[in-house]
């Protein structure tokens, strides 16, 4: 096949802009933000599943501790009885009996107030496990959503820089004679399609042509359609190319 050496160069465009189309691709599906949002997600499921049991511990010294409080009120509010009835009493052998079940409700209380001391120090401790792991699961949240908005700029400018290549590729693919596109397209599917030889090194794979490689392109005219021995690739050639 024959082509003009203006339409060969039009295929080393035809490339370029497939390569920032691929790239684009590439980034618009593989924002870098990707994997550790996931991270993220992961985490924030551990810490969610922390902080329930955190706070089941804290709502059960918290339901300890009512059931504590209530068991003072009774202690109380019979310890009142028991002393209005001793103050109204003249019997002794009664208040003998109401003397003795005071002192009783009386280490009963004092039982009852160190048993509450205790579960108040622990519900603190529970409180401020429950608070600290709330704040872990906030800063995740914050560093999630964070990375989400700089993932979607990502995928968002992606999307135009592949919008762009795309609507630029098919202007020059249209000035390019449709067998020409067609044999560059078959030999863009298994290398870089069209590149510039420049100083008799294929820009397309980098390897140096030497020997009767460069004595095949000396003697091809400039309308003739070559290609690169190491890459496959169409070879298009200038005044630089070393020939
Ligand atoms: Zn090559």
């Amino acid at each position: 096949m024959k082509a003009s050496p203006a339409d060969q160069r039009r295929l080393i465009e035809v490339a370029e802009l497939d390569a920032r189309i691929r790239q684009a691709d590439h980034a618009r599906r593989n924002p870098p933000q990707a994997g550790r949002v996931h991270e993220l997600l992961a985490r924030r499921q551990e810490l969610g599943q922390e902080l329930a049991t955190r706070l089941g511990s804290r709502d059960d010294l918290r339901i300890e501790l009512s059931r504590i409080e209530s068991d003072v009120a009774v202690v109380d509010a019979r310890a009142a009885r028991d002393a209005e009835r001793l103050a109204a009493s003249s019997n002794p052998k009664e208040a003998q009996g109401l003397e003795s079940e005071l002192a009783s409700l009386a280490r009963r209380k004092s039982d009852l107030e160190d048993a509450e001391l205790e579960v108040m120090e622990r519900l603190e401790l529970a409180e401020a496990a429950a608070a600290e792991q709330e704040v872990l699961i906030a800063q995740t949240n914050a560093e999630g959503s964070e990375l989400s908005a700089a993932a979607k700029r990502t995928v968002a400018e992606a999307s135009a820089a592949f919008d762009a290549a795309t609507r630029d590729r098919a202007a020059v693919s249209g000035t390019v004679p449709a067998d020409l596109l067609a044999l560059y397209e078959r030999i863009a599917a298994r290398s870089a399609g069209a590149a510039y030889l420049r100083a008799r090194t294929c820009e397309g794979c980098n390897m140096v042509l030497a020997g009767t490689d460069l004595q095949v392109l000396r003697q091809a005219a400039d309308d003739d359609i070559v290609t690169c021995p190491e890459c496959g690739c169409i070879l298009v050639r200038g005044e630089d190319s070393g020939l």
